[in-house]
C-alpha cells in the first residue's frame, strides 16, 4: 500500500478500471431485504452490541433520530469516502505495481469486485439450539498467495499519535475482530487484514525541531513520518467463532423470547451509537437504576474514576430519573 501510494501515478485513476469500479457501484444501488423466514439476522458489524439494544431493535422499537453534531455527521462522511476510494486504488495495484502488488482484490463468480454487496453472504446457523442468521458485506476480499484473505478498512478520527498508541498496545478493537470472526463462519476464510488509517496525516515536513509543536502532538519520529496507515493481521480460531456464536445465540433466544435482560455495566459500555437511548432509560426498574448508581459511587471513589469506562456509565447515568419506572417494551 505504501508502495502505491508513494508512486507518482497514485494521483489518477485508469479510465477502464475506474468505469468497472462504478459500473458496480451503480449495479449495487438497490434495497434487497432479507428472505422473509423469520429469524433473527445480525450484521456481522453488528455482532458486538449490548443484549437489550438487539432486543428493541427486533422488537421493532422505533429508533430515535435526533440531530448530531455536524463534525460527526462530516466524520461519518468521510469514513465512507476514504473506503471507497480506497477500494478504487486498491483495484490499481495490479496496473501500476505490476509483480510487486502481492494482494490482489478477488472476484466474485458472477465477475464482479469482491466488495462489500456484491460479496454480501447471508447464512442460517443452528447454535445451542437456535436457529438465527447472519449476513455480511465485507470491505473486501483479497487474493494472496494461492489463498484468500478478508479485508477491513476502518478510517480513525483521534489522531496518529493515538491510533498507533492504541494498536500499539491491544492490537485491533475487538468489535472489529467480532466482525471479521462473523465473516469467517461465512465465507470460511479465517486470515486477513484489518487496515487502519488516521484520517490526521503527519505535517507535510518534518516537526520534529519546530518549538511550536508540543513534544506529545509530534507527527515525525527519527526523520521519518509517524505512519498513517496501520494492517492488523488476524487469524480467526475455533474459540473465537465458538464464543461468537454462544454470544448470538443467547441473543436470539432472548428475542424469541420477548425476553428484555436487567441491564449490566458493561452494557453501558455500548451506548455510543445506540438508538435506543432514550427507551432503554425510560423502562429500568428502581432496581436497576440503584444498581448503576451504587456502580457510579464505587468507581468515582477509585482509580477508575472519571476514566473511559467510567465516563461511559456517568454518560449513560444522565437523564435517567428516580421514581420513573418504566413499562415492558
Ligand atoms: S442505551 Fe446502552 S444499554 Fe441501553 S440498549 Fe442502548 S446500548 Fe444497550
Amino acid at each position: 500500500m505504501d508502495a502505491y501510494y508513494a508512486s507518482p501515478s497514485a494521483s489518477f485513476h485508469d479510465n477502464t478500471i475506474a468505469r468497472r469500479f462504478y459500473q458496480q457501484r451503480l449495479n449495487h444501488l438497490k434495497f434487497t431485504p432479507y428472505p422473509k423466514d423469520g429469524l433473527v439476522t445480525f450484521g456481522a458489524s453488528g455482532t458486538n452490541k449490548c443484549d437489550r439494544e438487539i432486543i428493541y431493535k427486533n422488537a421493532k422499537v422505533k429508533a430515535e433520530k435526533s440531530d448530531d453534531l455536524p463534525s460527526r455527521g462530516r466524520q461519518r462522511r468521510l469514513g465512507s469516502a476514504v473506503i471507497e476510494y480506497f477500494q478504487l486504488d486498491l483495484i490499481h495495484m495490479k496496473k501500476r505495481l505490476g509483480d510487486k502488488a502481492i494482494f490482489t482484490v478477488a472476484e466474485t463468480e458472477s465477475g464482479e469486485f469482491a466488495f462489500e454487496d456484491a460479496a454480501q453472504l447471508r447464512k442460517v446457523f443452528e447454535h445451542n439450539g437456535v436457529k438465527f442468521a447472519i449476513t455480511a458485506k465485507p470491505d473486501g476480499i483479497l487474493d494472496y498467495d494461492n489463498k484468500q484473505l478478508l479485508f477491513e478498512y476502518k478510517t480513525k478520527a483521534t489522531g496518529i499519535i493515538e491510533m498507533n498508541g492504541k494498536l500499539d498496545y491491544s492490537g485491533a478493537q475487538d468489535d472489529h475482530l467480532q466482525q471479521v470472526t462473523a465473516e469467517s463462519l461465512l465465507f470460511g476464510i479465517r486470515e486477513g487484514l484489518i487496515v487502519y488509517e488516521s484520517t490526521q496525516k503527519p505535517s507535510w515536513f518534518s516537526d520534529e525541531d519546530k518549538k511550536n509543536v508540543p513534544k506529545t502532538r509530534k507527527t515525525w519520529r527519527d526523520g521519518s513520518p509517524i505512519s498513517d496507515l496501520r494492517a492488523e493481521y488476524f487469524y480467526i480460531t475455533d474459540d473465537m467463532q465458538t464464543k461468537l456464536l454462544d454470544g448470538l445465540a443467547k441473543q436470539a433466544a432472548l428475542v424469541y423470547n420477548g425476553e428484555v435482560p436487567e441491564i449490566t455495566f458493561d452494557m453501558t459500555q455500548k451506548c455510543g451509537f445506540c438508538p435506543f437511548t432514550k427507551h432503554c432509560k425510560a423502562t429500568l426498574s428502581d432496581a436497576e437504576k440503584a444498581k448503576l448508581r451504587e456502580i457510579d459511587s464505587k468507581m468515582a471513589l477509585s482509580n477508575m474514576a472519571y476514566k473511559y469506562q467510567h465516563n461511559n456509565l456517568v454518560e449513560y447515568l444522565k437523564g435517567v430519573r428516580e421514581g420513573d419506572e418504566g413499562e415492558a417494551i
